[in-house]
C-alpha cells in the first residue's frame, strides 16, 4: 500500500496528455493550422476521431453522441473524407505517415465496410510508410465482420473498453456487458492478428467495493491482455452533464479511491506486468513496456505511447493535432465541423502556440510522468521549492543536483508533482479532476 497524504492530493490537476493542456486553448486561426501542416516534415502520426457510439455510457467524458440515424453517420464520414483530402494536400511531400490510430467515441459504431472505405481513403491520400495501426473498440457492438475488417487492414493494436465486470457497477454507469462478451471479443481480435491488446478498466465507480475491483482485475488478468490502463472515474457533472445520472453519494471517497489505485497497482504488477507511467501497465514484451525500459516512453492525447513522432495530426470533429510549436483542436460541434469541411475549409477551432518555455516545461512534465525523473534547472528549482518541499520531506521524491526523481512511493503523486511545473495551473485548477 502506498503512503496516503490527502493534503498532497487535495488540488485537482490535469492528466497532462499535452502541455499546455486543453484548458489553455483559445481561438486559433486556420492560417496557423495550415502553416503547421505545411511545416510537418518527416514522420507523422494520424489520429482519426469517430464521435459516435451505439449506446452512451453515463460516465463518458468523450466527445461522442448516439450513432442513431444512418444519415448522420454518413454525412460525418463524407466530411471526414473531405478533411482527409484537404489536410493531405497541405502536407509537404516528405511527410510520411507511420501511425494511424482510430478512436472516439467508438470506431466500431460505423460499419466494417465504411471503416474499410475510410482506411482506403487515408492510404490513398497520405504518403503511408508501413504504419502501425491501432483502434479503440466497444465490445458491446463488436462483431465477427468487424474483426475480419481489422484482420484485413492488419491492425495489430486494439483497446477494449472493459471498465468493470461487476453487474451492479455496470448498471450504475449504464454499460452492461457480460464477461462472455469480452471473452468473445478477445478471441475474435486474437484470431484476426491483434498482438497488443489493451483493456481500459476503472476504479472509483458508484457502489464499487474493493472486492468488486479485485474481482474485475482478476477476471481481466485471466483473459491475458497485453496492456491495462487503470483510470480513476472523474465525476465532474458540472462539466459533463450526462454524468448527472450517476449518484454522487454512491462514489467512493478520496481515501477509498487512493486505496483502490494502490490495490490495482499491487495486483497487476504481481502478475508480471510492468507499471508504465502512473496508470498504465504492460507485459514486459509489449512495445509499451519496451519503450519504457529504453527511455522512449511518451505522452500524447491517448495517454502513454511508444510513438516517437513529434507530429500528431488529428482528423475528425474535436480531434487535437500536436506540432512542436502548436496545439490545435478541430471544431467540436459535428454540425459546424461538417459545414466547414464541406466548404473545403480546415475545421480549426481552438488551440495554443507553444512558446520556448512551454516546450521546455512540456518536456520536463512528460519526463516526470513517463520516466519518473527529469532534470530541473536551478532557476526552476527555486520557483517550485515551496511546493516541492512536502514531497521531499515525506520521501516521495529526491532532488540530487539537477535531477528530480519520483520514488516508488511517490508514483500516485506524479501528477501533483508534475503540476508544480505548470505555469498556467494557478489560473485553471478548478477545471480538473481529482489527483488520484
Ligand atoms: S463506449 Fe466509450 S466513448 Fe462511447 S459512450 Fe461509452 S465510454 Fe464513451
Amino acid at each position: 500500500m502506498w503512503p496516503y497524504y490527502p493534503d498532497l492530493l487535495a488540488t485537482p490537476v490535469p492528466r497532462y496528455t499535452s502541455y499546455p493542456t486543453a484548458a489553455e486553448f483559445g481561438p486559433l486561426s486556420a492560417t496557423d493550422h495550415a502553416q503547421a501542416l505545411g511545416g510537418a516534415h518527416g514522420n507523422v502520426s494520424l489520429y482519426v476521431h469517430i464521435p459516435f457510439c451505439e449506446k452512451i455510457c453515463f460516465y463518458c467524458g468523450c466527445n461522442t453522441g448516439k450513432a442513431g440515424k444512418r444519415q448522420r453517420l454518413e454525412s460525418y464520414l463524407d466530411a471526414l473524407c473531405r478533411e482527409i483530402d484537404l489536410v493531405s494536400d497541405l502536407l509537404p511531400s516528405d511527410a510520411a505517415v507511420r501511425r494511424i490510430a482510430f478512436g472516439g467515441g467508438s470506431p466500431n459504431a460505423i460499419s466494417p465496410a465504411e471503416f474499410l472505405a475510410l482506411v482506403d481513403r487515408l492510404t490513398t491520400q497520405f504518403s503511408i510508410d508501413d504504419p502501425v495501426f491501432s483502434i479503440e473498440l466497444d465490445p458491446r457492438t463488436f462483431t465477427a465482420e468487424w474483426a475480419k475488417a481489422i484482420g484485413r487492414v492488419g491492425i495489430e493494436r486494439a483497446s477494449l473498453g472493459v471498465q468493470t465486470f461487476s453487474p451492479h457497477c455496470q448498471e450504475a454507469i449504464g454499460r452492461i456487458q457480460p464477461e462472455s462478451l469480452i471473452e468473445r471479443s478477445v478471441g475474435l481480435l486474437r484470431d484476426n492478428g491483434v498482438s497488443s491488446l489493451n483493456f481500459d478498466l476503472m476504479y472509483g465507480l458508484p457502489d464499487q467495493s474493493h472486492e468488486d475491483l479485485r474481482d474485475s482485475l482478476e477476471q481481466s488478468l485471466s483473459l491475458g491482455p497485453d496492456r491495462i490502463a487503470l483510470f480513476g472515474y472523474a465525476h465532474v457533472p458540472h462539466l459533463i452533464p450526462r454524468q448527472r445520472v450517476i449518484d454522487g453519494n454512491a462514489l467512493p471517497g478520496p481515501a477509498d479511491r487512493f486505496a483502490m489505485a494502490s490495490l490495482g497497482h499491487e495486483l497487476i504488477t504481481s502478475h508480471g506486468y510492468h507499471a508504465i507511467g502512473f496508470d498504465h501497465f504492460a507485459k514486459p514484451d509489449d512495445p509499451l513496456a519496451q519503450a519504457a525500459a529504453t527511455g522512449k516512453l511518451r505522452r500524447n492525447f491517448q495517454g502513454c505511447t511508444d510513438d516517437q513522432s513529434t507530429i500528431l495530426i488529428g482528423l475528425g470533429s474535436s480531434a487535437v493535432s500536436s506540432f512542436p510549436k502548436l496545439l490545435v483542436q478541430n471544431e467540436k460541434n459535428s454540425g459546424r465541423y461538417r459545414m466547414l469541411a464541406s466548404q473545403g475549409r480546415l475545421t480549426t477551432s481552438v488551440g495554443i502556440t507553444r512558446s520556448t518555455d512551454d516546450q521546455m516545461l512540456g518536456r520536463l512534465i512528460e519526463n516526470l510522468l513517463c520516466a519518473g525523473r527529469a532534470d530541473v534547472p536551478q532557476f526552476l528549482q527555486r520557483s517550485v521549492s515551496d511546493g516541492l518541499e512536502p514531497f521531499i520531506d515525506r520521501g516521495l521524491v529526491t532532488l540530487d543536483g539537477d535531477r528530480l526523481s519520483i520514488c516508488s512511493t511517490g508514483v500516485p503523486y506524479s501528477r501533483a508533482i508534475a503540476a508544480l511545473f505548470d505555469a498556467y495551473r494557478p489560473q485553471s485548477a478548478r477545471r480538473f479532476s481529482s489527483a488520484i
